[in-house]
C-alpha cells in the first residue's frame, strides 16, 4: 500500500526541542481532526500516493540528517511504521509529530515521538489517547497548543499524567494568545515547560507555505 504525501520540502524546524536545526519535512496527507486553530489544513486532502522504496529514494536525494514525518495526521497510514523504521535504519534522526488521538506503540521508540494533548480551546479535547502517555520515553515531547488561559489551566492540571524525562511544550496559538502572557504565567507557575514559538513565522510570516 502507498503513503499518501501532501509535500516535501527542506526547512528550518520551527518548533520543539529541535527548534532552529535544518530538516527535510514529509508531510502525510489527511487529517480525522479539525483542530479550531489548524494551520495546515490545505494537508487534508488525499495526497499523491507514493510507493515506500521510491519515497525513500527522494528523501536520501536531500542529503538531510535530520527528518520530521508529520501531516495532516501520519498515524492515519499504515505504512508510517515502515516509513519511519526504514528512516532509522538508513542513519536519519527522525521526528514523528502526531494529533494525539493514535496509538504510538507501532513508532519505533527511537524516533524522537512529539504526542500534542488536544485542549479544549481546540474543540478535539475529547479524542485524545491517554494511553499514549505511558508509552513515552525520554526523547518524546509532548505539546500543548494553548489558546487561552482557560487552557493553560488545563494544560497544567494535565502536567502530572506526563513522565518526569519527557519535555513538554507549552505552544501559544498564533496571534491568539499572547506569548508575553504565557510568559508571565510560566514563570508565576514555577513550571518546568519550554514556551515554545512557531520559528518559522516569526521569520517568514504567517502566510507563506513551503518554510
Ligand atoms: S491534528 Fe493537526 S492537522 Fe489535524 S486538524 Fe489538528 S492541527 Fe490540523
Amino acid at each position: 500500500m502507498a503513503l499518501r504525501i501532501h509535500e516535501i520540502y527542506e526547512c528550518l524546524q520551527g518548533e520543539t526541542s529541535q527548534a532552529g536545526r535544518p530538516m527535510l519535512l514529509v508531510r502525510l496527507a489527511e487529517c480525522d481532526l479539525r483542530c479550531v486553530w489548524c494551520d495546515t489544513p490545505e494537508a487534508f486532502a488525499e495526497g499523491t500516493p507514493r510507493e515506500l522504496p521510491d519515497l525513500m529514494r527522494e528523501i536520501a536525494g536531500y542529503g538531510r540528517k535530520l527528518i520530521l514525518v508529520t501531516g495532516g495526521e501520519p498515524l492515519l497510514q499504515e505504512e508510517t511504521p515502515e516509513l519511519v523504521s526504514q528512516l532509522l535504519e538508513g542513519g536519519h534522526e527522525v521526528m514523528l509529530e502526531t494529533g494525539g488521538h493514535l496509538d504510538i506503540g507501532p513508532i519505533d521508540v527511537r524516533a524522537r515521538r512529539i504526542v500534542d494533548l488536544k485542549c479544549p480551546g481546540s474543540g478535539m479535547e475529547r479524542f485524545n489517547h491517554w494511553p499514549n502517555l505511558e508509552l513515552l520515553t525520554p526523547g518524546d515531547e509532548v505539546k500543548f497548543v494553548l489558546a487561552d488561559r482557560a487552557d493553560y489551566d488545563w494544560a497544567v492540571a494535565c502536567l502530572g499524567r506526563i513522565p518526569g524525562d519527557v519535555e513538554v511544550l507549552f505552544s501559544p496559538v498564533h496571534s491568539t494568545l499572547d506569548p508575553q502572557d504565557l510568559a508571565g504565567w510560566i514563570l508565576e507557575d514555577r513550571l518546568q515547560v519550554r514556551l515554545q514559538l512557531q520559528l518559522h513565522k516569526l521569520i517568514f510570516g504567517d502566510d507563506v507555505q513551503g518554510v
